[in-house]
């Protein structure tokens, strides 16, 4: 590998994620783990709660003190109550198609993986998806696909959106879009934003470039350069939300974890603005996956610790943690960061609609929470997390530069507390269990209690409209 000098603001991949520089970071913090002196200066600039450099945070988790471990879980439990609260966001994947021409050795959905059921829905399947996660009460979905130009084009992916917010099914609505396809052009990515999708999300897989080559053998996905590049062209095009992450166990976790926070660097160097959201998923058993690629795989405490640690370094990043992990493993990272979390998902195509024939074989990966989107809506207000589905920075401009302006002053709370307690509202009223229905008004008039007289006025006056049926959707 040529050796490249780290230049955050440059616009080539390795330069911004520069190996020579994860490598010396990497050493650097091995020959200081446990300095008590330097973890002490970290800790304490980490608590201003402006952020860590990549260097700095590698420093905090390279550390196997308990004590100091126990100060990175403060310390992230607070930062993520500081800027977002108690609430947690909840969305679903849709798997519109599973038509791939890569060959992501790790993915089921390879092009050469002659096991999996092809699937594209048609409008009208989409629609039946659609409806079916009204019915449950999701208001936010991502869009996955696989990539393949002939059988899902870009006009593929406008069509479909456009479906979805169409669809108005009882009281119910899908208001925000988030869009997980592979990466692509600048025209293309200016027709997304056109197209009204919240924010555009892509998986880096791994920054190490030559475990990338090797674990995409073929197909556009095999060029480094453009999976790196992909969210400078992103925000050239316009959206200015952009959700970056990595699959954890590609790769030795303090390479990805160095060079995530790289990229988040470079992004706020070059555009002002940081990652909207950084997303943790860890590789999961597959269909037809070989299992020595899971050589790499981190412990549950590992992963735990990685979540606090990029709490900690950015702290007005939202993170996302999906059904791929376990209801004991989301309960210990919900509470040091997370902040979206999916539930009731389905990783098929046509799951929703169709749960009695699903097939198990066109799954991407196997699912390991299991349980409905009530289950999950009652366990988070069991645990103290107030379960919002709301969607409203997006839609009143509150994006990029200056979402993330209200998140760093800690002013977001004003706008998202009201709103979550209203989107959860809805949500009980429409779809929720007695019991769950039960105890999230009980934590609603509570949450409310706390509200600026303003707010609480406001809130108040809706949540009765909710309740006599006057009216949906009303945020600030
Ligand atoms: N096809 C799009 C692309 O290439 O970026 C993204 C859609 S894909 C459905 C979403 C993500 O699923 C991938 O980016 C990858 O990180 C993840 N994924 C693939 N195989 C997985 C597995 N075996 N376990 C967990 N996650 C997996």
């Amino acid at each position: 590998m040529t050796n490249f000098i780290y230049n955050p603001k440059s616009p080539v991949a390795d330069e911004f994620i520069c190996h020579a520089e994860i490598v010396e970071s990497i050493k650097f913090a091995e020959e200081h783990k446990n300095d008590k002196e330097l973890l002490a200066q970290i800790l304490s600039k980490a608590k201003e709660e402006k952020g860590l450099s990549h260097r700095e945070a590698l420093i905090l988790l390279i550390n196997d003190m308990p004590e100091i471990n126990r100060q990175i879980e403060d310390l992230a439990k607070q930062i993520k109550l500081d800027f977002y609260g108690n609430r947690v966001v909840l969305f679903a994947p849709l798997y519109l198609s599973n038509y791939c021409v890569n060959g992501c050795t790790y993915c089921p959905y390879h092009a050469i993986n002659k096991n999996m059921p092809r699937k594209k829905m048609t409008q009208d399947e989409i629609r039946d998806e659609v409806v079916a996660l009204q019915d449950m009460g999701h208001k936010r979905l991502a869009l996955e696909l696989g990539e393949h130009p002939q059988m899902n084009p870009l006009e593929y992916v406008l069509e479909s959106i456009n479906t979805i917010y169409d669809i108005k099914h009882k009281n119910g609505s899908i208001r925000r879009v988030n869009v997980n396809i592979a990466a692509t052009d600048e025209a293309s990515y200016s027709k997304l934003k056109d197209a009204g999708i919240g924010t555009y999300i892509l998986f880096q897989e791994t920054y190490n470039r030559e475990r990338y080559e090797k674990l995409h053998p073929t197909g556009p996905k095999h060029d480094y350069n453009r999976q790196t590049e992909a969210m400078d062209r992103a925000m050239r095009g316009g959206i200015d939300d952009v959700g970056i992450g990595v699959l954890f166990g590609l790769s030795t976790y303090l390479y990805e974890f160095t060079a995530l926070l790289m990229h988040v660097e470079h992004l706020k160097a070059v555009f002002n603005v940081g990652p909207h959201t950084i997303s943790v998923p860890r590789l999961r058993p597959a269909d037809g996956i070989n299992p020595a690629l899971f050589a790499d795989c981190i412990s549950d405490d590992i992963f735990v610790k990685i979540v606090a640690c990029l709490r900690i370094a950015v702290p007005t990043a939202g993170m996302i943690i999906s059904t791929r992990e376990s209801k004991e493993t989301r309960e210990r990272v919900l509470q040091l960061g997370i902040s979206q979390i999916s539930g009731g998902s389905k990783t098929s195509v046509g799951g929703y609609s169709h749960p009695q024939e699903e097939d198990k074989d066109s799954a991407q990966f196997d699912v390991c929470d299991n349980r409905t989107l009530d289950e999950i809506v009652y366990w988070l207000l069991k645990n103290g997390h107030i379960p919002s589905f709301c969607t409203a920075c997006y839609r009143k401009h509150r994006t990029g530069e200056q979402f993330m302006k209200l998140c760093a002053n800690k002013s977001i709370h004003h706008f998202c507390h009201p709103n979550a307690l209203l989107s959860l509202q809805e949500y009980l009223t429409d779809y929720a269990s007695e019991a769950t229905k039960a105890l999230g008004e009980k934590i609603i008039a509570q949450e409310v209690a706390k509200l600026p007289e303003q707010s609480a006025k406001f809130v108040t006056q809706h949540l009765q409209d909710i309740k006599d049926g006057k009216g949906r959707d009303f945020y600030l």
